[in-house]
């Protein structure tokens, strides 16, 4: 039996496969890219009916398209999102084979490059790109409670406040997710807790400036690594009702029962660490620290942007911060639902070569593995902040181009004897 060959297989067409095909077309390397099911299939199907991208059209793109139709400044809808990644393969003409999973890699032992096994037929290829998604599985941590009266979902599983029971709900996790998720609730009429833990919180935006721009001035999207001991600090920002900054005070004087990181479950009742001040505190400094840095480069490259001091004042505590709660009986409370805003795990188990750790993390630098052959793109952090974002993914996309088609000009190479023989 024969199978195909191809250069180099893309594994996975959101944005980071597009991104991929770009360039590799760009650098002229024949690819193919496989996607199990659509293009951008996790921004149609795995998001919640309401998402909008927490960045502004002009930032959260490909440089060479802009959203049709849109408003710059307008944080478009997760079909736009899809819709865009759709129109923009058309454009570059990506070879991309939709409802073909890729389901086993292996090196080849006999040969170079390696054997593909797809739900459609066996793939050789010199090289792989895995673009499979920073975001690959839902992790809903252990503590999850043995419960069968509890409706308990993932935040990737969310869709609207009329999937849920009726009844109050526990969000876990006030990441992006968890607290646009509580807030949607809290707007829908339900009573909702929600579990803040560690988080940055920056403001949605300052002195007539979207954060993405400060953060991108301030150099902000390009530091390279997580500081040390930083790795579960989440970031909290919003797209919704036209960007808006994620102000958890503001949420509880609507309302909202905030309480500390969530510890366990007993005979009936959760129990939450006492550290909701704690963390809502680190939010606070890391969004005063931003406008102290804002302030700083305007007046270093004297920009003419308008002050904003009131941006500095921050809502008094709610009595869920002056009295938290650290144990709430689930029934008395009348929870019926847990949402785990809790992130997501890599799934590499389809990738059977030597390109991890001793704890399943991928070995690279910059994208390119350490299995050679093989590249990562779309990680978070792969190369730095931005990387996991629809902008950033573009960069590492070039980098890993540009890796492979350098490669390829070393194979092409032929000596002066075999360039005499005619051995192009
Ligand atoms: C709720 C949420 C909101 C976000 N909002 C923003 C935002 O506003 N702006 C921003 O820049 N970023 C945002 N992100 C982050 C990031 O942009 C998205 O996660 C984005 O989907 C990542 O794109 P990707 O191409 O790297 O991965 P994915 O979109 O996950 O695409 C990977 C593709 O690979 C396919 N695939 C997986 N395994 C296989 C296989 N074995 N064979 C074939 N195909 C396979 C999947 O079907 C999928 O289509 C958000 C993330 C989340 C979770």
């Amino acid at each position: 039996m024969t199978s195909e060959k191809v250069d180099t297989l893309v594994v996975g067409a959101g944005q980071a496969g597009v991104a991929m095909s770009e360039h590799l077309s760009n650098c002229g390397v024949p690819h193919l890219v496989l996607e199990r099911d659509r293009i951008a299939a996790r921004w149609r199907s795995d998001r919640w009916d309401s998402l909008v991208a927490n960045g502004p059209a002009w930032h959260d793109r490909f440089p060479g398209l802009e959203f049709p139709g849109l408003d710059p400044d307008a944080f478009p809808g997760k079909e736009r999102v899809a819709d865009y990644f759709v129109e923009y393969a058309q454009r570059i003409k990506a070879p991309i084979r939709c409802g073909v999973e890729v389901r086993k890699v292996m090196r080849n032992r006999a040969g170079p490059g390696f054997t593909v096994e797809t739900s459609d037929g066996v793939i050789e290829a010199a090289r792989v790109v895995c673009a499979t998604g920073p975001f690959q599985r839902p992790v809903i941590p252990p503590i999850a409670p043995d419960d069968a009266a509890l409706m308990q979902i993932h935040s990737a599983q969310y869709r609207r406040p009329a999937q849920l029971p009726d009844g109050a709900v526990l969000v876990v996790g006030a990441g992006s997710s968890g607290a646009q998720i509580a807030d949607e609730l809290l707007q829908a009429g339900r009573t909702v807790y929600l579990s803040v833990g560690p988080h940055d919180r920056p403001p949605r935006s300052y002195r007539n400036r979207d954060f993405v721009w400060w953060l991108g001035v301030l150099g902000l999207w390009d530091i390279e690594a997580q500081a040390p001991g930083t790795e579960h600090v989440t970031i909290a920002v919003s797209g919704a009702s036209g960007g808006k900054t994620v102000d958890f005070r503001a949420l509880a004087h609507q309302g909202m029962m905030l309480v500390g990181r969530t510890e366990g479950f007993r005979d009936g009742k959760v129990r939450f660490q006492p550290d909701l001040a704690a963390n809502l505190a680190r939010g606070d400094a890391y969004y005063l620290s931003l406008l102290d840095a804002a302030d700083a480069y305007v007046e270093r490259n004297r920009l003419d942007l308008p002050e904003e001091p009131e941006a500095r004042i921050i809502p008094p505590d709610p009595d869920c911060v002056t009295k938290p709660v650290l144990e709430v009986d689930l029934a008395g409370a009348g929870i019926a639902s847990i949402i785990w805003a809790t992130g997501f795990a890599l799934d590499f188990s389809w990738l059977q070569v030597d390109a991890f750790d001793e704890r399943g993390k991928p070995k690279h630098q910059r994208g390119v593995s350490c299995e050679p052959g093989v590249y990562f793109l779309g990680l978070p952090w792969l190369t730095r902040r931005g990387s996991s974002f629809i902008w950033g993914v573009w960069h590492d996309a070039k980098h890993i181009a540009d890796h492979i088609a350098t490669q390829r000009k070393y194979l092409a190479y032929r000596d002066a004897g075999e360039r005499a023989s005619g051995d192009a």
